[in-house]
């Protein structure tokens, strides 16, 4: 709730912070236990540094994080450090995130040592199970990373994160690295182990494609900020905020019949670190009014479990158009 990341930026010989970049901006959102919630956005939007947040391996500015009833945000580093079994990171780049002068079964035996779990015999049944679960065969467990396939790293990558009996699993761009053909792969591994094990996912993406069939809901951010959340139906058959719908008017449509008037964006992304004021996403937007300009809009719910932050939304279900009648 409220969770906000601003890093400053430092120059000059002397280092002195000559400015601020607010990467994540005042963020909320509600994951239910069971479901996949996609977070998606371009490079820089802020969502990698939220999926960090919510397990504090990037301390938040501001705001809370509450874990089944826990304040992460609250929490010792002894309790923290109990909690990071419940809750497990899958990364974008498996082999930057293996040790590669570790054999496999090391590698997956680590975080239950780090978490003080089990007898040496019980670890090593347990790497054993994990590398039979994600489909590469408990043979493997003496080899090294480098003998492995990108697919088959990744396969390793998400058998650690469930080493440790895991509830929620943030999967940071889990196939962003991948062939095409492996993708699916592993999209259809994770969903297997979500109804086997009963995990809760947050899977982070910057292409709306990606996440569609895995996600029970999608939230889109854009320069730090969250524009619109909602079930995956209701977002891709009607998106609301003009950047997502945008975005979806670059992902190729499988059915002919239903065409899409093509949206693209226009302008490039702004810095970061000197965001347009009002709504950050006014420079690109072919909506935008006078309002945009100066007021940030509202984060609002427009309708049932529909969020949108966008000034075309002002009351439920409303569609506001200041625009001059020759723009419209
Ligand atoms: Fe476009 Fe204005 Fe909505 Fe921002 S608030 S997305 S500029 S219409
Ligand atoms: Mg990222």
């Amino acid at each position: 709730k409220g969770l906000k990341k601003y890093f400053p930026i430092t120059g000059g010989v002397f280092g002195k912070q000559v400015g601020t970049v607010k990467a994540v901006d005042d963020v909320t959102f509600t994951v239910y236990r069971g479901e996949t919630l996609g977070i998606v956005g371009e490079s820089g939007c802020g969502k990698s540094t939220t999926g960090r947040m919510l397990l504090r391996l990037i301390e938040p500015t501001d705001g809370s994080i509450v874990f089944e009833g826990k304040h992460v945000t609250a929490l010792s580093k002894a309790e923290l450090r109990r909690l990071r079994r419940d809750m497990q990171m899958i990364f974008q780049d498996p082999f930057a995130s293996l040790n590669p002068r570790h054999t496999v079964e090391k590698i997956l035996e680590e975080p239950l040592i780090v978490h003080r779990m089990g007898s040496k015999e019980e670890r090593k049944r347990r790497v054993r199970e994990m590398l039979e679960v994600v489909g590469l065969g408990s043979y493997h467990a003496k080899r090294y990373p480098h003998q492995f396939s990108g697919g088959q790293r990744q396969r390793i990558g998400i058998a650690r994160a469930l080493m440790t009996h895991p509830k929620l699993i943030i999967a940071d761009e889990p196939v962003s690295a991948l062939d095409v053909s492996i993708q699916a792969q592993v999209l259809n591994l994770l969903e297997d182990l979500q109804r086997q094990f009963g995990l809760t996912y947050i899977f982070i993406a910057h292409d709306l494609g990606v996440v569609r069939h895995i996600s029970d809901r999608v939230g889109v951010m854009y320069l730090g900020r969250m524009v619109e959340l909602a079930d995956s139906e209701s977002l891709y058959e009607s998106p609301k905020h003009p950047y997502t719908q945008a975005l979806l008017s670059a992902v190729p449509i499988p059915d002919p019949d239903h065409k899409r008037e093509r949206q693209l964006l226009s302008g490039d992304l702004p810095n970061p670190a000197n965001p347009p004021q009002g709504c950050a996403f006014h420079t690109r937007c072919a909506f935008c009014m006078d309002i945009c300009r100066e007021q940030r809009p509202e984060w609002r719910e427009v309708t049932d479990g529909h969020y949108v932050a966008c000034h075309l939304y002002e009351s439920a279900g409303g569609w506001r158009d200041d625009r001059p009648i020759e723009q419209k």
